[in-house]
Order: C-alpha cells, then sequence, then structure tokens
C-alpha cells in the first residue's frame, strides 16, 4: 500500500472524493501490517470519527482492492476476510489461538504443482501459511 498522499491522489485522479474519513481510513491502514478485517477497521476508524458510516469504511476498503493498494488474504478465522496492505507476494504465519497474522518474506521455491495436479488451472499465484501459536499463546 502506497503512502496516504499518493493513495488521496490516486482516489482524485479516479474521480473519487477524497473526504476527511478516507483519509483517516487510509491513515490507520498505511503501516498496518496486522491483517485487519473490515469490521475491525471500521472499529478502528469509529474510535477517532464516531460519525464515520460502515458503508464509508466498506466501500473505501473494496476501491482500495479495486487500486490493488489492498489484498484480501484467504479466509482464516471466522472474522471475516483479513485485509493485507502489503500487496506483494509472501506468506504467512497464522496464531490459530488469537489469530494474529504476521507476514514471512521469502521465497518457496521449487513449490510446483504436476499439470495433472494443477487440473488444466492456469496459476498466477499461491499463498503459504503456517500455522501455530505466537509467543503470546504458546504455552510450552
Ligand atoms: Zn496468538
Ligand atoms: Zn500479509
Amino acid at each position: 500500500m502506497q503512502s496516504v498522499e499518493t493513495l488521496m491522489r490516486l482516489f482524485r485522479q479516479k474521480g473519487l472524493k477524497v473526504t476527511p474519513q478516507r483519509r483517516l481510513i487510509f491513515e490507520l491502514l498505511a503501516g498496518d501490517g496486522s491483517h485487519p478485517t473490515a469490521e475491525e477497521t471500521y472499529r478502528r476508524v469509529r474510535a477517532v470519527m464516531p460519525e464515520v458510516s460502515r458503508a464509508t469504511v466498506y466501500n473505501t476498503l473494496r476501491e482500495l482492492i479495486a487500486l490493488g493498494e489492498l489484498a484480501p488474504v484467504a479466509n482464516l478465522s471466522e472474522g471475516g476476510v483479513r485485509y493485507d496492505t502489503n500487496t506483494a507476494h509472501h506468506h504467512h504465519l497464522f496464531c490459530v489461538k488469537c489469530h494474529a497474522l504476521i507476514d514471512v518474506d521469502r521465497d518457496f521455491e521449487g513449490i510446483e504443482l504436476s499439470p495433472e495436479e494443477a487440473a488444466g488451472y492456469r496459476l498466477v499465484n499461491y499463498q503459504v501459511t503456517f500455522y501455530g501459536y505466537c509467543p503470546d499463546c504458546r504455552t510450552d
């Protein structure tokens, strides 16, 4: 995800209004590596601007995805889709207890499917998720 100023310029170029609410959403998301859900994002925005509507937050997230600035992550927990501000190719570590999700920046070379396994799909991407207990949750 690019800087707040760049996002504001991108939105204006697309003819989208840059309201104070939108600016706040950009500010909260920029540099947020926690992979928040839409609902978490809404709560964080509302804590600062109580009058913000859920629709504004959800629409802004959708627009950020359309612009390639935000990427949905595979659904890992009941909380709904998590959003990734890191749109570069990367992988994840997921805590099965507290659902913390952090990035793993490493190339897993050699992960390939045979033509039979690919079942006719033209592959465009893959993502590896490691599951475990984070330092706060592990008890061993
Ligand atoms: Zn944890
Ligand atoms: Zn990520």
